[in-house]
């Protein structure tokens, strides 16, 4: 099967503030609908690469609602390539059959291997490479969130010559792979801003290890407590968004972000007539599991 990725497109946002600021969200959203945003970028040069190198299997790590599981699952079958996913929580495998993001992978011929959490934080040790590759033979191996050299150079093709002219480019950031690539791909004048998902101070470090030039900035005030962690105000604020602008938001990384450069346009932090570009990484997988969480709590869902 080949797989077609659509074009994104640069879509302009209604603002409503005293500050004169223009914003434009890149919707790499619209690759695929699983396979989309930087999930996309990231694995394209991996696969080719296992291809080339004549694995037949990939192997990677995730959480429960991983995008990166999702979108690996999907493409490797897209690529036909086999998938295995080691997942942390051993108590998720009785669970795949309610899990929207598992459900998925597993109907894309994804095989899972569950392990407890203590397991999980070794899996970079070389103890536990030696066990896989024990286990599931000869198999190429993307590290969680798929974050590698190949990876980053991938994310160099979000920014294409009709970004030049962004004064400034917001980005989400998990493992900083992505931030990483647009950073290459920018031009010295603009200003990068990155905006962690999750409480860290080890990202500035890993971006500094793939990023050329020194033209970025994480934004720390947006990750709301911690990965995955929402409240009901960044609900309302992703709905109200899709309504308003058309473009949904997924809640773990892109309505975050949305959420900062909404915030920080109110406070007056960019410059006037600040030409601003959002990239909308995609993620948008994720919102069915997020809502089952928020029906058993009794919050109020995501549109
Ligand atoms: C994985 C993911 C990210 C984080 O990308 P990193 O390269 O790990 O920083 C951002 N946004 C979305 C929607 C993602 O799925």
């Amino acid at each position: 099967m080949e797989f077609k990725p659509e074009l994104s497109v640069n879509q302009s946002v209604v603002i409503n503030s005293k500050h004169r600021v223009e914003l434009v969200v890149k919707r790499e959203d619209l690759i695929h609908p699983i396979v989309s945003g930087n999930k996309y970028h990231k694995l394209k040069f991996n696969l080719e690469e296992a291809i080339k190198r004549n694995f037949n299997t990939i192997l990677t790590f995730g959480g429960a609602y991983s995008n990166h599981i999702a979108a690996v699952a999907k493409a490797g079958r897209i690529y036909g390539l086999k998938t295995i996913g080691i997942i942390r929580g051993e108590e998720l495998r009785d669970h795949v059959a309610t899990n929207p993001t598992l459900q998925f992978a597993h109907q894309s011929g994804m095989q899972f291997e569950f392990v407890s959490r203590e397991m999980y934080r070794k899996k970079n040790t070389e103890e536990f490479i030696t066990t896989i590759n024990s286990k599931f033979g000869e198999v190429y191996i993307l590290p969680e969130g798929g974050t590698n050299t190949l990876a980053v150079e991938g994310c160099e093709g979000i920014l294409t010559d009709e970004d030049k002219d962004f004064d400034y480019v917001c980005c989400p950031v998990g493992t900083g792979g992505t931030i990483s690539g647009v950073i290459n791909c920018s031009k010295p004048s603009q200003q990068v801003l990155g905006f962690p998902a999750l409480k860290g101070s080890f990202l500035k470090e890993d971006i500094s290890k793939f990023a050329n030039k020194e033209n970025w900035k994480l934004i720390l005030d947006y990750h709301f407590g911690g990965y995955a962690k929402i409240n009901t105000s960044l609900i309302s604020f992703i709905n109200q968004f899709k309504k308003e602008q058309n473009i949904p938001l997924d809640p773990v990384y892109t309505g975050k972000m949305m959420y900062g450069i909404f915030d920080l346009i109110e406070k007056g932090y960019f410059s006037q007539n600040a030409k601003i570009l959002a990239i909308h990484t995609g993620g948008l997988q994720g919102i069915d599991g997020m809502n089952l969480k928020l029906k058993a709590k009794g919050w109020p869902l995501l549109d």
